[in-house]
């Protein structure tokens, strides 16, 4: 082989492995352009209630619920989304997690979804009448803090939802502090980057409330940090996907297919109606 080729394959295979090698750029707050918003809408207010099994104590309190509830606004003002998530109560209560956990394990659950046995706890945490008050106010969201990963879904699930119960949250007492407004996302419709699971859950939610637009639009990855529903990304931006919004110059969204801001958008809408129509 002569020098210049013998370069030539040395300087190609540099190339290859700098190439290869995972983007660590640092988050930066310049380097994200959001969306502009029009002209001011009247904004709706979902009432957070946090129900924390006693078990879970001093691990979630009132801070950390703030935290939550501060970011979920962050990403939503970012997103121009009318909507705002306001604290309306924190309470411990005896959540019987061995007994949903049993009730899952028994997979009884074909027609429920796999988080009923929690909300079933939830339920009998907090009595029927209780769950009545939140069902007859759609703002409401009642969210179930749960103990460590293992004893909500034992594959390392930090926050559920179900899919036939468009109120209600689950939490693990270790959820990022993202996580609330990634779930209250997916009660509005929001998808992740696309999947069976997703599918699924579209054609269950469709049945139940054929007014939502459930995963019609999908979370994606800008340069390397991902939007709001992207659940695995090491650098997290405080927006749903938009084909406005920019990160490194890389667009967060397209219109077509990944347009989790104009699911929120829809979701705020309906909520502004119904509240008008009360
Ligand atoms: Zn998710």
């Amino acid at each position: 082989m002569n020098w210049k080729l013998t370069s030539i394959v040395v300087i190609g295979f540099v190339l290859a492995v700098v190439l290869s090698l995972p983007d660590n750029t640092p988050y930066t707050e310049e380097a994200l352009v959001l969306p502009s918003c029009s002209a001011a809408e009247t904004l709706v207010t979902t009432d957070i209630y946090f129900y924390v099994d006693d078990e879970v104590g001093k691990n979630f309190d009132r801070n950390r619920a703030v935290e939550m509830i501060d970011y979920a606004n962050q990403v939503l003002s970012n997103s121009c989304i009318p909507l705002r998530r306001q604290l309306a109560a924190l309470q411990y209560v005896a959540i019987n997690d061995e007994k949903a956990r049993d009730q899952y394990a028994m997979d009884e659950l074909t027609d429920l979804g796999t988080s009923q046995p929690w909300h079933d706890a939830l339920t009998d945490a907090i009595g029927s009448e209780q769950l009545r008050r939140h069902l007859n106010k759609k703002t409401d969201i009642y969210v179930a803090v749960l103990q460590d990963e293992l004893s909500v879904i034992e594959d390392g699930t930090l926050g559920f939802v179900n899919i036939f119960r468009d109120q209600f949250v689950g939490l693990s007492e270790k959820a990022p502090i993202r996580a609330l407004e990634h779930e209250l996302g997916h009660l509005a419709g929001a998808g992740h980057s696309g999947s069976a699971v997703t599918n699924l859950a579209k054609a269950s939610l469709l049945k139940f409330n054929s007014k939502a637009q459930p995963f019609s639009a999908q979370a994606v990855t800008c340069a390397n940090a991902g939007t709001i529903m992207m659940s695995h990304s090491e650098i997290a931006l405080p927006i749903y996907s938009s084909p406005e919004a920019r990160y490194r110059n890389k667009p967060c969204g397209h219109s077509a297919y990944a347009n989790n801001q104009q699911v929120m958008l829809n979701y705020a809408n309906r909520l502004a109606e119904n509240e008008a129509g009360q």
